[in-house]
């Protein structure tokens, strides 16, 4: 068992990879809250995108997407929107074969879709995300109220309608390319079959080459030799892997997934034990009710967790994302607010237990 019980934050993709290392190997991931993630986007394209507006990242105060359109906060104070429709030639690719918005493999799910501004929605998924979200309360770190019926539909619609499109596009990829591997419906012994005849060439072949990568970094944590490293935009490998190892094609969240973690594309938003509408009472600095950021102070707080892993700005590159962990609260809450862009998230990790800070 680990001596480290991390609450993580991630997109879904991210938080079906943490629930693939929980269910394969010895995590120390103990928490999951997941975002809820309509699409992401390429960093050095968004870079482009904005020079056709005379901007840079460095411009920007804030992203912020709604109504079709992503909305730049500007330093100077003024907004910029440019049309989701013109943005789309920059979503990842990996994006347009994702069926899922709301993170359903979470312990709690959050995002802004259905709540008012300065509000987030909540999804309580767990035993365990439910005692994090009554204690939260309980000590007045969050507010909560009730979803109304419309803003419920809004979410429900929303979510249905991004796994429909993307099934769609699925089936269009497939006609012509290789099967998505986490979309088949295979029985868990048969997954055991595949996964231990696979290595990184499979992973490669399955996965990266055909743009369904989502640069998460679940391959390169759990390599025991140290083989795969990422890059911006892909992992690869060097060397020769051992014969009986199977790890970044068992872990992978675009690779088969067991039953236990699948999940169910004609329920919209998952399974779930309720839904609320949630802000923070002590933080503003976040996205939206800064409710990711008010948990996981929570959960420090309590000693609940002995770190969060996190998402934040490099210091020296507008808006480029980079995961660390911390056990500092004030870090936390300067990693608040939405980086529209990809890092690998499960990279801190492997420092954490090799012991280097
Ligand atoms: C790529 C992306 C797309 C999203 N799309 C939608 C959407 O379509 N609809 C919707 O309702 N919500 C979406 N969200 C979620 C939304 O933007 C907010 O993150 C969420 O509502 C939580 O807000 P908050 O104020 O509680 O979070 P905060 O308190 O601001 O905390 C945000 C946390 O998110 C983490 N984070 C920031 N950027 C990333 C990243 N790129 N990858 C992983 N973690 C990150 C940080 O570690 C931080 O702890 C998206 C988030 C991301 C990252
Ligand atoms: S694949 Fe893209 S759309 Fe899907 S959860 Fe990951 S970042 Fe979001
Ligand atoms: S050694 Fe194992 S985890 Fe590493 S690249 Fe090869 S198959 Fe993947
Ligand atoms: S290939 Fe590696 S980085 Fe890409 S999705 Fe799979 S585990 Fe994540």
């Amino acid at each position: 068992m680990s001596e480290h019980k991390i609450a993580m934050v991630g997109t879904p993709c991210e938080i079906m990879a943490a629930s693939k290392l929980q269910y394969y190997t010895d995590s120390p991931i103990d928490v999951k809250l997941g975002l809820f993630c309509m699409e992401n986007f390429s960093y050095k394209y968004f870079g482009n995108l904005l020079k056709e507006y005379d901007l840079k990242m460095d411009d920007i105060e804030k992203f912020q997407i709604d109504k079709g359109f992503v909305f730049l906060l500007l330093k100077t104070k003024e907004t910029v929107k440019i049309p989701l429709s013109v943005a789309k030639r920059i979503i990842r690719k990996n994006c347009n074969i994702c069926v899922e918005l709301t993170s359903e493999t979470s312990d709690i799910s959050i995002g802004s879709i259905g709540s008012d501004e300065g509000w987030s929605t909540l999804i309580v998924r767990t035993k365990k995300g439910e005692e994090i979200v009554d204690g939260a309360l309980k000590q007045n770190f969050i507010e909560a109220k009730d979803l109304t019926e419309s803003q419920f539909k809004l979410l429900n619609r929303l979510a249905a309608n991004k796994t429909n499109r993307n099934l769609e596009t699925i089936e269009e990829r497939e006609f012509f390319a290789r099967p998505v591997l986490y979309q088949r419906d295979k029985s868990d012994d048969s997954i055991n079959k595949e996964i231990s005849e696979s290595d990184f060439l499979d992973l490669k072949s399955n996965v990266i080459d055909v743009g369904a990568c989502v640069l998460c970094g679940a391959c390169e944590y759990v390599c025991p030799d140290n083989l795969i490293a990422i890059d911006d935009t892909k992992p690869r490998m060097k060397g020769k892997c051992p014969e009986d190892c199977h790890a970044c094609f068992t872990v992978c969240p675009r690779t088969f997934i067991p039953e236990d973690l699948r999940n169910d594309n004609s329920k919209a938003i998952g399974e779930y034990i309720k839904i609320l509408s949630v802000k923070s009472v002590r933080h503003t600095q976040g996205q939206d009710g800064s409710i990711v950021t008010t948990l996981l102070d929570y959960l420090l707080t309590n000693n609940i967790v002995t770190e969060a892993l996190i998402v934040d700005k490099e210091d020296h590159l507008a808006w480029k994302p980079y995961a660390k962990i911390t056990k500092d609260i004030d870090e936390v809450v300067k990693s608040g607010g939405t980086k529209y862009s990809v890092c690998p998230v499960f990279k801190p990790l492997r420092n954490l237990e090799e012991g280097v800070e």
